[in-house]
C-alpha cells in the first residue's frame, strides 16, 4: 500500500524540477515507506514533460506518474495530481522546494493523528524565513489576507497563510476537497480551505521553513491581481449555489 503520494505541479520547470525530484526521492527513500511521485506538467512550453518522461523511464523501481493538463493554471495541475493520488497521505509541494522536503516531518504527525489537513504557513512566529519574498509580493500577500478576512474567512480563526505551496492531506480529505474544487488558478488554495471549513475538517497550520525563489517565479502576479478579486467573489457565489455541498 502506498503510504505517501507527492504531487508536484510544474509549469516550465525544466530547470528547477530535476534537482527537486532528486532531493525528494533521496529523502523519501530513506523513510523506508512505499511512496509515489506524481509529476504534473502544466502546459509547459520548455522541456518539462520530456524531463518527466525520461525520469520515469530511468526509474522503473519508483512509482512515478507523469500527468499533463491541457491548459495552464497551478490549481488545475494540483487538482489533477491530487485526484490521481492513491497514498494514505498526500503532499503537494512547489517545484522549487521553497519549503524543503524535510519539512514533511513537521506535517506528517498531524495527518497521521486527528487532522485531515496540515498546511505550511510562513506567517507564524515559529515559521523560519530564510529568504523572504520580495516586498511587492509580501504587500500583495497582506492585501490578500485583508480581503480574505472580510470576504472569505469572516470568522476567526483565520488562516495565517493560504498561499504556501506545501500542504498535506489524508486521502479521504483529498477526495472531499479536490473533487469540489472549481478554480484552476492561484486562488484554488483559498477555495480548498473554504471547502474544508464548510465540511468541518480538522485543519492544522504548521509553521515551516521558506527560502524564496521569486526571481524564477512562474506566477504572473500582475495578471492575478486583476483576476483574483472576481475569483474570490465567485467562491461565495458558488457556495450559495451549492457547488461545495
Ligand atoms: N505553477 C503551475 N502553473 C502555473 C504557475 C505555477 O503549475 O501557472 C507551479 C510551478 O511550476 C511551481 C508552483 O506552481 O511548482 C509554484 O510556482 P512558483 O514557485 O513560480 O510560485 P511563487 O513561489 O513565485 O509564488
Ligand atoms: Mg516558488
Amino acid at each position: 500500500m502506498v503510504e505517501i503520494s507527492i504531487v508536484i505541479p510544474a509549469y516550465n520547470e525544466a530547470n528547477r524540477l530535476p534537482a527537486t525530484v532528486e532531493r525528494i526521492i533521496q529523502l523519501i527513500s530513506s523513510m523506508n515507506i512505499e511512496y509515489e511521485l506524481i509529476l504534473v506538467n502544466n502546459a509547459s512550453k520548455d522541456g518539462t514533460l520530456e524531463y518527466m518522461n525520461s525520469f520515469a523511464s530511468a526509474h522503473k523501481n519508483i512509482n512515478v506518474k507523469v500527468l499533463s493538463t491541457p491548459t495552464k493554471g497551478k490549481g488545475l495541475a494540483v487538482k489533477t495530481g491530487m485526484l490521481s493520488a492513491v497514498g494514505k497521505y498526500v503532499l503537494f509541494t512547489d517545484a522549487d522546494l521553497s519549503t524543503p522536503i524535510e519539512e514533511i516531518e513537521k506535517l506528517l504527525p498531524f495527518v497521521k493523528e486527528d487532522y485531515d489537513v496540515a498546511y505550511g504557513t510562513r506567517a507564524m512566529k515559529e515559521s523560519v524565513i530564510v529568504t523572504p519574498q520580495p516586498l511587492h509580493r509580501r504587500l500583495l500577500g497582506t492585501a490578500l489576507k485583508v480581503i480574505l478576512s472580510f470576504l472569505i474567512f469572516t470568522l476567526p480563526p483565520r488562516p495565517t497563510d493560504t498561499q504556501c505551496g506545501f500542504k498535506m492531506y489524508k486521502r479521504d480529505a483529498v477526495r472531499l476537497l479536490f473533487s469540489r474544487q472549481t478554480l484552476d488558478g492561484g486562488m484554488f488554495d483559498v477555495e480548498i480551505i473554504y471547502i474544508g471549513r464548510k465540511h468541518h475538517l480538522m485543519m492544522k497550520e504548521v509553521p515551516v521553513l521558506w527560502a524564496d525563489d521569486s526571481k524564477n517565479s512562474k506566477v504572473n502576479i500582475w495578471k492575478s491581481m486583476i483576476t483574483n478579486p472576481a475569483k474570490l467573489v465567485g467562491i461565495r457565489l458558488k457556495d450559495i449555489l451549492g457547488y461545495y455541498r
